[in-house]
């Protein structure tokens, strides 16, 4: 079965995403663990793990159906040893936190290397993160996401995603999110079938499928290749429909999150119902 939703609101606290999912028709969804924009946050109350994980058993998620985002104020790859070590500790904080409602990912966008050290450099800083957030923590998966490579944003090469894994120790705790605006704009088309099959022939023999935890579904204001990173409703931008057409009869993205990011979340239940009319077909 697909697993369709999007990245809906916490406002008035966690336990609130699975009803706001419910609401527009999802099957998955995605969520932050906190204010994005800020770097702390009060710790989960009792209740409140309660009541999220009440709501989720009654709205029908499971563990494995849920996306949590992480903060972009992270950067696990950080060039200053000062910088990126508050990001870890807010990593850590935000695997406790997944753990704590009973989830098992936690999605983040690999880091950035703010043109002071090489790629390389950063990609090995950033392995070395994932490592000892995994050995401080327990049960939550790191769940890497292509990006758009945007800046100096690592990340956009399929490539980087495998050197990453391959240093990860437990790999048993390393996943991919792949995002269908980040993979485009990132330079890997996707608007035909044979496209679409190259693109994905590609991510299996550099990544592999194994690792595929989500996907996110955004179409793209960009055009193929800028490394820009902007979102837009599906069918609205230079993606096309086709590209969504393909991943929902794709048997390789069966159960798992394929989360709706676009920019008007008035239409996500419309394209909710649209993507899953695609099945169908
Ligand atoms: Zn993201
Ligand atoms: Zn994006």
């Amino acid at each position: 079965m697909k697993r369709v939703g999007a990245h809906v609101s916490i406002a008035g606290g966690v336990q609130n995403a699975p009803l706001n999912a419910r609401k527009i028709g999802a099957k998955a969804f995605a969520m932050f663990t906190k204010n994005q924009r800020q770097w702390h946050a009060k710790p989960y109350t009792e209740e409140q793990i309660e009541q999220f994980r009440a709501n989720m058993e009654e709205c029908g998620f499971r563990p494995q159906d849920v996306l949590p985002h992480d903060s972009y104020l992270i950067n696990l790859g950080h060039p200053e040893p000062e910088a990126r070590a508050k990001s870890l500790k807010a990593f850590i904080d935000e695997l406790h936190r997944c753990h704590q409602l009973g989830l098992v990912y936690l999605n983040f966008h690999p880091g950035s290397h703010l043109r002071k050290i090489d790629e390389e450099t950063c990609l090995d800083l950033i392995a070395d993160s994932i490592n000892r957030a995994l050995e401080q923590t327990t049960g939550v998966t790191a769940v890497i996401e292509n990006t758009a490579g945007q800046g100096s944003n690592l990340g956009y090469r399929f490539e980087h995603l495998a050197y990453l894994i391959e240093r990860v120790e437990d790999r048993s705790r390393v996943g991919v999110c792949l995002d269908t605006c980040h993979t485009f704009t990132a330079g890997y088309d996707l608007r035909t079938r044979e496209t679409y099959e190259e693109t994905m022939r590609s991510f299996d023999e550099i990544v592999g499928f194994s690792y595929l935890r989500g996907l996110h579904l955004n179409d793209s204001k960009v055009e193929l290749g800028s490394r820009v990173d902007r979102h837009e409703n599906l069918g609205k931008g230079k993606l096309g429909l086709e590209p969504f057409r393909f991943i929902m009869q794709d048997e390789r993205m069966e159960e798992m999150p394929l989360v709706l990011e676009t920019i008007d979340d008035e239409l996500w239940p419309e394209e909710i119902r649209l993507l899953y009319s695609f099945v169908e077909e």
